[in-house]
């Protein structure tokens, strides 16, 4: 679906002050707006108290404010919630909050459905369905921030959720734009991490962006070999292109790239794999998140014991690493890592998704 140009949503604030003038409005009731949108949460043009009633008249015809509609609010015990999100053309895509890891933190999809086909995440059985705009990117920050009190509150943002932000490059660095705006929300991208299988070029491009999130790099192995069953784009971006353009990522001052490991029992858990990892890693500024599996039906592998866990982490510690085993958040609602399902997906075959990706 391409945004539609009346879709405020979907706009930069550069650009909705050019699209106002086109119609004789004055640049600061595009600022206006934002504020009412972005920072109070206000998507009806008649509840905008500052507008004139006549200029109110015009946004109502010429403009909609397209917002995400919750069609569910799930809460988990430990406080997490996900959130089921339908779009205007009716997909749904979820997104979760996290509360107090220590920071308040909102996990976003970049896609419906999502094209990697990673052997144990059910988002990628789906296959892909189409990529989110910037405006339903940035808007699932609208939503969840509106409904958890959080407009006026510092938060952080981890691009997790359902998708691969890489293979959606121009709506996600967009929608951190429109996040990023003075007049809006104002989120710095030093709160903000964008996570991946590490597509090359995409990396390449992120190098150069002058709005630059934090890196997370999604490893799970530490072989060629197994990466490429594991996460199939290894076959076209392998290892060393990878952690090539990890060393060659400019990195801000104490900042470092995050590399997430999945650890699935008896696959890619073994001290072996540790220490491969520990020598992978040597001379890139890292830090190491390992993630237990979530284990899912269909999801043909399983969660290692905590103290396999602990072994593995123990050696990347030795090796001089920072290690952190993530506490999965949410489990009981399903809105764990790799747990983020819609129904509905398409119904190409994982090998024809890779094809379209290989293209
Ligand atoms: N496509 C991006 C972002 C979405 S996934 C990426 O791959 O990085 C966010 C994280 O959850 C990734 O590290 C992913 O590998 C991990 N994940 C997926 N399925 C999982 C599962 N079943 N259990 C634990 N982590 C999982």
């Amino acid at each position: 679906m391409s945004p539609s140009r009346n879709d405020l949503a979907e706009l930069e604030l550069r650009e909705l002050e050019a699209d106002l003038a086109a119609h004789g409005v004055e640049p600061f009731h595009a600022r206006q707006l934002y504020r009412w949108v972005y920072k109070r949460g206000v998507t009806e043009f008649d509840r905008m108290s500052d507008l004139s009633r006549d200029l109110r008249e015009m946004l109502k015809r010429e403009f909609t404010i397209g917002t995400p509609r919750v069609v569910s609010d799930d809460r988990s015990i430990d406080g997490t919630r996900k959130f089921l999100l339908e779009l205007a053309d009716g997909r749904r895509v979820e997104a979760v909050f996290i509360p107090d890891t220590p920071a308040m933190t909102f996990c976003l999809s970049t896609q419906v459905g999502c094209a990697m086909s990673c052997g144990f995440c059910l988002t990628g059985r789906m296959g892909l369905v189409r990529n989110l705009t910037a405006g339903e990117i940035a808007g699932q920050v609208r939503v969840l921030a509106g409904a958890t009190g959080l407009l006026d509150l510092p938060f952080n943002i981890v691009l997790m959720g359902m998708g691969e932000p890489l293979h959606n490059y121009e709506h996600t660095m967009k929608a951190l734009r429109v996040l990023h705006s003075e007049h809006g929300l104002a989120v710095s991208p030093r709160r903000v991490t964008l996570s991946t299988v590490g597509i090359v070029p995409g990396l390449e491009r992120l190098a150069h962006e002058p709005l630059m999130p934090n890196l997370a790099i999604s490893l799970h192995a530490t072989r060629d070999e197994q990466r490429s069953e594991l996460v199939p784009p290894n076959r076209k971006y392998p290892l060393a292109a990878i952690l090539d353009a990890c060393r060659r990522f400019p990195l801000k001052k104490r900042s470092r790239i995050t590399f997430e490991y999945v650890l699935l029992s008896g696959v890619n858990d073994t001290p072996e794999d540790a220490r491969r990892l520990v020598r992978l890693l040597a001379g890139i500024k890292s830090k190491v998140n390992l993630i237990p599996l979530n284990p899912a039906p269909g999801i043909p592998y399983e969660r290692p014991s905590d103290e396999r866990v602990d072994r593995f982490a123990q050696i990347l510690a030795d090796g001089h690493l920072t290690v952190s085993v993530r506490k999965s958040r949410g489990r009981d609602i399903r809105a764990a890592c790799g747990q983020l399902i819609v129904e509905g997906g398409s119904k190409k075959s994982a090998a024809q998704q890779m094809a379209l990706l290989m293209r």
